[in-house]
């Protein structure tokens, strides 16, 4: 899927564009592209899907498969069942598959389920699967590993579970690195989490290098293209909006990160919202021009569904503004392969688009 792949490309908005923008009538609804579901996720929704036809209901999957409600009730509706620990499988359904979320787990997970006898599909994403090997080399060549990302989050949790208890120290903000205790020449090697905020990872790394200048960076970049691309066009976009929507949930990171990143690009007000009920249309009044993107795990029928409401009410114009193509797609593991993915097997998500 190019969740990109179907806008056109709008030049940069200059301050005499937005100025007339808001004069304009109708209002403009602008829509980001890239946006929305990324490879990983789309992969990571495929395996339950296949899984489901493959081996029928039900199928386990351990945390949600992404940080969407909408993705995850869709799965529960077709048999899928989220659980935290994979004790709460119960002894009867021992035979059915369980799916690893697309955040990746520590190697106890994996552990565990070979242990308890499981038979388990792991969907973390090839990109996150990254920095783990990334992470690796760090310990194996004697360096203590600091992590950049937030605390609680299951890819931070599943990436300082590739390393042994006390080789990694997670750090969180600027302020973080200047409380570090290690000494300037310390043996140390970083990598970060996959959907961090660009520009505060920018300033994080900085103030590392300034501390630790010989500091070991990861074998390539750590923030996937996805995170970097959804941000990039937000960034574009934002000048001039009264109004920036990003749809996303609240427990996902590169959500957040989109309404940080169209507040601090010239958006008036940014707002996450989990779809078109959520808005607020009182307080929104009429708009001039209003910003709309979607992170990495939102799917594109909740788009669909607020450009469809903001239509219902206004005689709105929609602009596009795009930044990058994406082609990325990953394959689902081998197991998997010989199971058909149709249109409608994804149709749930994807509408009536291929
Ligand atoms: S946001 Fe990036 S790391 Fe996360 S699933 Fe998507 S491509 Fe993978």
């Amino acid at each position: 899927m190019t969740p990109g792949g179907r806008l056109d490309e709008v030049p940069a908005f200059t301050e005499t564009e937005h100025a007339e923008s808001r004069r304009q009538t109708p209002p403009v609804l602008r829509l980001c592209g890239p946006r929305g579901f990324c490879a990983g996720v789309d992969r990571a929704i495929q395996i339950v899907v296949l899984a489901l036809k493959k081996y029928g209901a039900p199928v386990y999957v351990r945390h949600e498969i992404v940080h969407n409600r909408y993705v995850v009730e869709g799965l529960q509706n077709r048999g899928a069942v989220f659980i935290e620990e994979l004790g709460e499988i119960p002894a009867a359904d021992r035979g059915q598959p369980v799916v690893f979320s697309a955040h990746g787990v520590p190697k106890s997970v994996p552990a565990d389920a070979k242990a308890l006898n499981l038979f388990y599909l792991d969907a973390t994403c090839p990109l996150v699967s990254k920095v783990h090997k990334q992470a690796m080399p760090h310990e194996k060549r004697g360096r203590h590993v600091i992590l950049v990302g937030h605390r609680g989050h299951p890819e931070v949790i599943g990436t300082m579970g590739q390393l042994s208890a006390g080789a990694v120290t997670l750090v969180e903000t600027e302020s973080d690195v200047a409380k570090l205790a290690f000494p300037a020449d310390a043996a140390l090697g970083y990598v970060t989490q996959t959907t961090l905020s660009v520009d505060d990872t920018a300033g994080i790394l900085s103030a590392l290098d300034a501390r630790y200048p010989a500091i070991a960076p990861p074998g390539a970049e750590s923030i996937c293209y996805a995170t970097t691309n959804r941000q990039e066009a937000v960034k574009h976009a934002a000048p001039g909006c009264d109004l920036f929507l990003i749809v996303g949930a609240p427990n996902s990171s590169n959500s957040r990160r989109l309404v940080e990143v169209a507040e601090r690009s010239g958006a008036r007000r940014a707002a996450l919202v989990q779809g078109a009920a959520e808005i607020d249309w009182a307080a929104l009044g009429r708009p001039g021009v209003v910003g709309l993107s979607a992170g990495a795990s939102a799917p594109e029928i909740l788009v669909d569904e607020i450009v469809d409401a903001f239509r219902a009410r206004f005689d709105v114009s929609v602009e596009l503004a795009v930044t990058a193509e994406e082609n990325e797609e990953f394959p689902v593991m081998r197991a998997l392969r010989d199971v058909e993915l149709t249109k409608a097997d994804m149709a749930f998500l994807n509408g009536d688009r291929a």
